[in-house]
């Protein structure tokens, strides 16, 4: 009698498991077919998917980009730059230079798009840092070309490699993949055709970080309205408020105070006062850069005093301490060693006594 029992219990059992096992897997099945089903119909609606990894932001956050992406808008904007390189007017040095026909302008660059490298950086502001990291790409060559360049190989010693537009919107992906929280843009003024072209196929792949316009601060008013819903973080140097400093330390540009004074009131105007998200990081608005210089070379008071008069008194403001004499500053006696304590300290002085309330304080480098 206790044999057949056993068997039964037997039969039971390997019943059980069997059952179990059809309906894991059938389990597992049901939710592949759906998710690639879903992803087939985003890309039959015309709607980026996120394929090629999901996003590390917040979740209520969607980059400006994406907008003129549906529309078409990216593109064509991206076309129109790209054609203004046949009489090159990018920026104010306005070369005139055909750069479709090969030929390298003041900057060094022509059309084809050259990049040094692209990875996580953990050195920049910490609300663009994160835990994830700014996803930076570093562009070759430079338009402003100062004389104490820090990454004076890359921006004028010609450091990097020529790059597709398809390779520029894979390292933006990628940058996405890794757990960056925003593309950083390093010196996107010479390429920017390059980068609309490429953020574009980039948020057709699902591209979702917003960017960051990484710039010395010296910008057409032209180009800027062309940037105007799509990049999110304007991320400029104020470096000067006089013109005969900047032409003296950055190869002749002594409009450079004038025109950044216009370019920073139009960033401004896009994308507002850069205030944190619920995260602690910066998804929109203008974060302006100030390098205090040695012997007040920069006329950090005159740069300070005009951010406070002309823009909202919470702008966000690095004033950066990290000035190292480097490249060909050793030529220039007034900027040829670091700053003093003193030097750092007069200037955030200035910064309070302005009323200026987001200053990120980087403390005097040992
Ligand atoms: S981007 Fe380069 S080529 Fe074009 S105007 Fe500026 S310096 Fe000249």
């Amino acid at each position: 009698m206790k044999r057949p029992l056993i068997k039964s219990c037997l039969y039971l059992a390997i019943l059980g498991v069997i059952s179990l096992s059809i309906s894991l897997g059938a389990g597992c099945k049901r939710r592949e077919i759906t998710t690639s089903h879903l992803k087939i119909l985003d890309h039959e609606e015309g709607e980026p998917s996120l394929a090629e990894g999901m996003a590390n932001i917040d979740p209520d956050f969607e980059p400006a980009y994406l907008k003129l992406y549906r529309s078409g808008e990216l593109k064509k904007r991206g076309e129109e730059l790209w054609s203004m390189m046949r009489s090159c007017k990018l920026c104010p040095r306005e070369c005139g230079i055909n750069r479709l026909a090969g030929n390298r302008g003041f900057c060094q660059a022509s059309s084809q798009l050259e990049i040094a490298s692209y990875h996580p950086h953990f050195g920049e502001e910490k609300p663009l840092v994160g835990r994830g990291g700014s996803g930076t790409i570093f562009f070759t060559n430079c338009n402003l070309r100062c004389v104490f360049c820090i990454n004076w190989d890359i921006s004028q010693g010609g450091k990097g490699r020529p790059r597709s537009i398809e390779d520029l919107a894979q390292m933006m992906l990628n940058l996405q993949k890794m757990g960056c929280h925003n593309i950083n843009l390093v010196t996107p003024t010479h390429y920017s055709p390059h980068i609309l072209l490429a953020v574009d196929l980039a948020a057709g792949r699902g591209l979702r970080l917003p960017l960051v316009y990484n710039t010395c601060g010296w910008e057409r008013l032209e180009i800027l309205k062309k940037l105007d819903g799509v990049i999110d973080i304007y991320l400029p140097d104020f470096k000067y408020s006089q013109g005969k400093m900047a032409a003296k330390y950055s190869s002749g540009a002594e409009t450079y105070p004038e025109i950044t004074k216009r370019a920073l009131l139009e960033m401004h105007r896009q994308v507002g006062v850069a205030k944190p998200a619920r995260d602690g990081l910066i998804y929109r608005g203008l974060m302006i850069r100030h390098l205090v210089m040695p012997n007040r070379v920069s006329g950090a008071k005159k740069v300070i005093e005009w951010i406070a008069e002309n823009l909202p008194k919470d702008t966000y403001l690095n004033i950066m301490s990290q000035y190292r004499p480097v490249y060909k500053a050793f030529e220039y006696p007034q900027i040829s060693r670091r700053i003093t304590r003193e030097e750092y300290s007069e200037a955030l002085g200035w910064a309070r006594e302005a009323g200026l309330t987001n200053l990120e304080i980087q403390g005097f480098p040992p």
